[in-house]
């Protein structure tokens, strides 16, 4: 199957509105073109440097999302033009990110990134966490972000019912957070939760946006 093929599988097996990102991360221009030309518009990074040489080379319609924790000093490359930075765990990111939009003149929409999985080594925060941020006198002056709702990654297992309890979890930071802060935003609506391996368990409980890489493009090699 060709690479426009299986992204066409893939959306047959999800509701309408939920957005596939096309994680395109060490793939070849040539890869991302064919998906592209089958239709597909929005692909997901999370290296600065292989994203903002993508974004010259390729056509200008293309939605980027950064899927990743950029680093703080590399915020710029991308702020001119990047549609979600999912990855967003720290209210200094969140400075660098509003300062360098700023300067673009954007407003850039970001995720809180949760900590759901049980290794320790998956990034994120803890919900006291978030409220602290959300809660701060610094966020409110933030005018050049907007937190659009929130990510996560589940671990990695075979144990469905473990990964439905996570993304579950996700999805009730999601409504915490929506009734206690965002009642009145209209943006605060993505829960960005699924992969290859375990998008369809995050679909049933309640994802509007999955990540797939290897599942599109094949497997990686670094
Ligand atoms: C690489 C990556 C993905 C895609 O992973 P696959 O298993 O290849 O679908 C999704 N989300 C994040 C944050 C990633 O780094």
């Amino acid at each position: 199957m060709n690479i426009g093929n299986k992204i066409a599988e893939i959306k047959q097996n999800i509701p309408a509105q939920v957005k596939l990102v096309a994680v395109s991360k060490t793939k070849p221009n040539e890869d991302i073109l064919d998906a592209y030309n089958s239709g597909h518009k929005i692909f997901g990074e999370n290296k600065v440097q292989d994203l903002v040489k993508k974004q010259e080379e390729l056509p200008k319609d293309i939605e980027w999302h950064f899927i990743g924790h950029p680093q703080s000093n590399k915020v710029k490359f991308i702020a001119p033009f990047i549609h979600l930075i999912h990855g967003v765990d720290s209210l200094k990111l969140l400075k660098v990110i509003n300062k360098e939009a700023q300067k673009n003149n954007r407003v850039v929409k970001c995720l809180l990134q949760f900590h759901i999985a049980e290794e320790s080594t998956k990034f994120g925060l803890l919900i006291d966490e978030a409220k602290t941020i959300l809660e701060s006198e610094e966020f409110v002056t933030l005018n050049n972000v907007a937190i659009a709702g929130v990510m996560g990654m589940a671990t990695n297992t075979d144990n469905i019912n473990q990964i439905k309890k996570e993304f579950s979890t996700l999805k009730n930071i999601f409504n915490l957070l929506k009734n206690e802060y965002f009642s009145n935003s209209e943006i605060f609506t993505e829960i960005s939760m699924g992969m290859s391996h375990d998008f369809k368990i995050a679909v049933e409980e309640g994802s509007t946006l999955i990540r797939v890489g290897s599942k599109i493009f094949g497997a990686r090699n670094y």
